[in-house]
């Protein structure tokens, strides 16, 4: 569905202010594609809620008149989770943005979904806490929910799922539901709020969260740790966690990827396989048991260098460095498209699965970085190629497939952090088997026309 008719665009007029919806060619081209090479069906329109009533209206317009909708966040998603198939009416979230209220005193924080997730950060920061789930991008909290996201420093704080307590949802038929509530803890029934996180709003819009936050933790100790080899990085990943050391982040670099980062952010790291390791503690004494406790331990795995007491200043420009890892690929290859290859294991298949990984790579001649959340068993294999050139595309399709498949085989899923999105639903049989079934029938449930961001997490 490519175009409103008058008719169409009138009745939408009649509730949602007309600054607030467009049917202009550069709008819908903005919301075709993510960040990933998934490209959608342009959509007719895009509408941008400023609350629950406005969306529970338009939902419950579209539903009727048979338009498939799509919501829509930051689009930094990197399966094609919010790109419209059918086109329909894309919701852009950006404009329901309100932090609602902060409470210090419950370590809990009301917003709406546009909300961004450093925005986030920087107001809870003045009451020293924090919203720990951090996806490399600049995410909306609804985005967050819908993709279940997590980055560097899941190993220690959890994902995105750890953190949501309540929300508000629109149902695809526009009838508004609460999930969840602000106790620590409840047992009561089917925690429906886990349904609609990673549910990549295919069963309804999130207009309203309750999350948990933590305290900052007063006490860093950053160290760069390096190997020879990437499968004795790898192996000490699985011993450190094993070990019960709990590292606030665990990231492991190959040589390639340092070079890079070296080049444009002039790091002057030794250019070999390399741990990036964070711990967090409410003293320095008991950071000092932990280092020296991971020095023996990685040097046992055949460490070559331990360099701890890394300072602030560089401590930051690490990580900025690693969060921006992708773009520095990207800018490393132009006129490339990536397939981001997002797998994860159980922490003691780690090491084989890096070691797989590479050699694939490395034996197809192809564009690849294997890297990843060490500490969560979460590997990324990032190729860059052509999608003109079939050969080489389809090559690197075979690697995504091949690493997912060997994920999944060793009890892993084939998406650690990403979502389904477009990307991933090939897999999604293999590994649920008669559950994927039960989310059908549950889509179905919800959603019986299908008209909620179709095309996703089902093929
Ligand atoms: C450089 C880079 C690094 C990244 N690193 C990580 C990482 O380390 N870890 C990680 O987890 N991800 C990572 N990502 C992926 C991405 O940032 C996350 O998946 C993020 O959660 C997407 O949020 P968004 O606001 O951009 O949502 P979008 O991409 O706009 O949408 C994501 C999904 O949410 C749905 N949606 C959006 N808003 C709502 C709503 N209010 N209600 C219901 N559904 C909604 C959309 O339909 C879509 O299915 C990275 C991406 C990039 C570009």
């Amino acid at each position: 569905m490519q175009e409103f008719t008058q008719e169409q665009i009138s009745a939408l007029s009649a509730f949602v202010d007309s600054t607030r919806f467009s049917t202009g060619q550069s709008n819908r081209e903005l919301h075709l594609s993510d960040e990933s090479a998934h490209r959608g069906t342009l959509p007719a329109g895009i509408v941008w809620p400023v609350s629950t009533e406005e969306v529970s209206k338009i939902l419950s317009w579209a539903y009727a008149q048979d338009i498939p909708v799509t919501p829509w966040g930051a689009g930094t998603s990197t399966e094609g989770n919010p790109v419209p198939t059918l086109g329909g009416l894309v919701m852009d979230m950006t404009q329901m943005d309100k932090i609602i209220k902060i409470r210090p005193q419950d370590l809990q924080v009301d917003v709406q979904p546009g909300v961004l997730r450093k925005e986030l950060n920087r107001q809870c920061g003045q009451f020293g806490l924090f919203f720990p789930p951090d996806p490399g991008a600049d995410a909306s909290i609804g985005g967050m929910i819908a993709n279940n996201a997590s980055g560097v420093q899941t190993v220690k704080y959890g994902a995105t799922k750890d953190y949501v307590m309540k929300l508000t949802v629109v149902l695809p038929q526009g009838e508004v539901i609460q999930t969840g509530c602000k106790a620590h803890k409840s047992s009561s029934g089917y925690d429906l709020s886990r349904l609609f996180v990673g549910s990549e709003g295919t069963l309804g819009v999130v207009t309203e969260a309750t999350l948990r936050l933590t305290g900052i933790p007063s006490h860093h100790l950053a160290a760069t740790i390096t190997f020879d080899a990437l499968q004795d990085a790898s192996k000490a990943v699985a011993v450190m966690i094993g070990s019960g050391i709990e590292p606030a982040a665990l990231e492991l670099l190959p040589p390639q990827l340092i070079q890079l980062m070296n080049r444009e952010k002039d790091l002057g790291l030794p250019e070999v396989p390399t741990l990036f390791c964070e711990f967090h503690g409410i003293s320095k004494a008991t950071l000092q048991e932990v280092e020296s406790l991971a020095r023996e331990l990685c040097e046992d795995c055949g460490a070559t260098g331990f360099r701890s007491g890394v300072q602030e200043s560089e401590r930051k420009d690490l990580w900025r460095a690693r969060h921006e890892a992708y773009e520095t690929i990207h800018r490393a290859h132009p006129g490339t498209q990536p397939i981001i290859v997002d797998a994860a294991v159980p922490i003691s298949h780690y090491p084989e699965m890096i070691v797989f990984s590479q050699e694939l790579v490395d034996e197809n001649d192809a564009v690849g970085y294997v890297f990843g959340h060490a500490g969560d068993g979460n590997l990324h294999v990032v190729l860059m190629g052509d999608p003109e050139n079939e050969q080489e595309w389809s090559t690197m399709e075979d690697i995504n497939h091949r690493v997912v498949t060997r994920a999944v085989e060793l009890g892993g899923t084939c998406t650690g952090e990403h979502g389904v999105g477009i990307g991933k639903r090939k897999f999604m049989q293999m590994e649920h088997g008669r559950s994927y079934q039960l989310m059908r029938q549950i889509k179905e449930l919800i959603d019986p026309k299908g008209l909620l961001n179709p095309g996703k997490i089902f093929l």
